[in-house]
């Protein structure tokens, strides 16, 4: 089993693209080895069948396990479940497991669920060195309502006075928040207009296809139009925007797992990115369905945020992460780095001229 980091599994990705079973081939010095690529969402393991008895040769079996196997639609569990058949069928065929994201608990429990023995684990640590992290409690107001608006209008104020200058930016929020923000848009920018010129979006699992297929090719371009996306977790595995530098949660989502997955759509050129999970006592009560404790603590930490996620993988902080303030919000708290020392000393002038 392999727990690739997200640029290495980008790469995989990259070379078998499209269908939901590819085939390609692996020369080496030896042999030939054709390999399938199985999206587990799509099994068809009666294809899978076919192609093996009608070309004999030798078959690598690549399964993509995404960080959130449990957590998916009964759709996507049933066909998980039904992988480890594939090593029945092919006892001596050599399987591999790609994940991006697996946590210590997913490391010891799928293995067995895939039908594996005793499997080669490579590993390497997901760190994302740049990707600032960021936690906000949400400012306090009266309602849901506040609070959310908080979030979405300063952004798109922010976006309105210089589009070009703001960074391309997703913004997740629950999908009646969605429609609220982009209503707040389009009334910003004067009203409604031309698709091809819009600087913001949402994208749900609902939205029309025109309009995502404009919204999904603007944001694969070096300078996207686009700078402000509003989107739920439907956003699919496939959605690739590179030039994405910001993800902002309006709340938090039901666990690490999703949120580490989810802020990888920062920073995927490598350009420098940030990615602020914001937060009310209401979001983490201990009767939200769902909510796993994790996320929670996530929230709740003063330690450093990178530990706290790369601990959910069973990794610390490599020594080349990133420190002070360019890790993460807790870290910057104690950062004695020129900048933020003047940093400090100017919200102090600016407290004592106010009194
Ligand atoms: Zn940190
Ligand atoms: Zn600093």
């Amino acid at each position: 089993m392999h727990n690739y980091n997200v640029f290495a599994l980008q790469q995989f990705i990259l070379h078998i693209k499209g269908a939901h079973v590819h085939e390609m081939c692996m020369h080496s010095m030896m042999m030939t080895y054709h390999i399938i690529h199985i999206s587990t969402c799509n099994i068809n393991l009666r294809l899978i069948r076919l192609i093996y008895f009608s070309v004999h040769h030798f078959y690598i079996t690549t399964c993509y396990i995404h960080c959130s196997t449990y957590s998916r639609g009964k759709e996507f569990r049933t066909a998980f479940q039904e992988i480890h058949t594939l090593k029945a069928y092919f006892p001596s065929v050599p399987f591999a497991a790609l994940s991006g994201t697996l946590t210590t608990e997913q490391l010891r429990t799928i293995p067995s669920a895939l039908g594996l023995h005793k499997p080669v684990i490579i590993e390497e640590n997901p760190d994302r060195p740049n990707i600032f992290l960021e936690v906000k409690k949400k400012p306090q107001a009266d309602s849901t309502v506040d609070q959310y608006e908080g979030i979405y209008i300063t952004e798109c104020d922010k976006l309105f006075e210089s589009p070009s200058a703001y960074p391309v930016t997703l913004m997740y929020l629950p999908l009646e928040w969605c429609a609220e923000a982009s209503s707040y848009c389009e009334e910003k920018f004067g009203g409604q207009v031309a698709l091809t010129d819009c600087r913001y979006g949402v994208i749900f699992s609902r939205q029309d296809k025109v309009v995502l297929d404009e919204l999904t090719n603007d944001l694969k371009k070096d300078t996207p139009r686009v700078r402000l996306v509003f989107c739920t977790s439907a956003v699919g595995m496939g959605f690739n925007a590179p030039n994405i530098s910001h993800v902002i949660h309006g709340k938090p989502p039901r666990n690490l797992s999703d949120y580490f997955q989810e802020i990888g759509r920062a920073g995927r050129s490598g350009q420098a990115a940030k990615a602020t999970l914001y937060y009310s006592p209401r979001d983490i009560a201990s009767n939200v369905p769902g909510l796993k404790p994790d996320i929670v603590a996530y929230c709740k930490t003063e330690g450093c945020l990178r530990e706290t996620i790369l601990a959910n993988y069973g990794f610390s902080k490599p020594a080349s992460a990133p420190t002070g303030c360019n890790c993460c919000s807790n870290c910057k708290h104690s950062c004695e780095c020129d900048s933020c020392l003047l940093e400090a000393v100017q919200i102090m002038d600016l407290a004592s001229n106010g009194t």
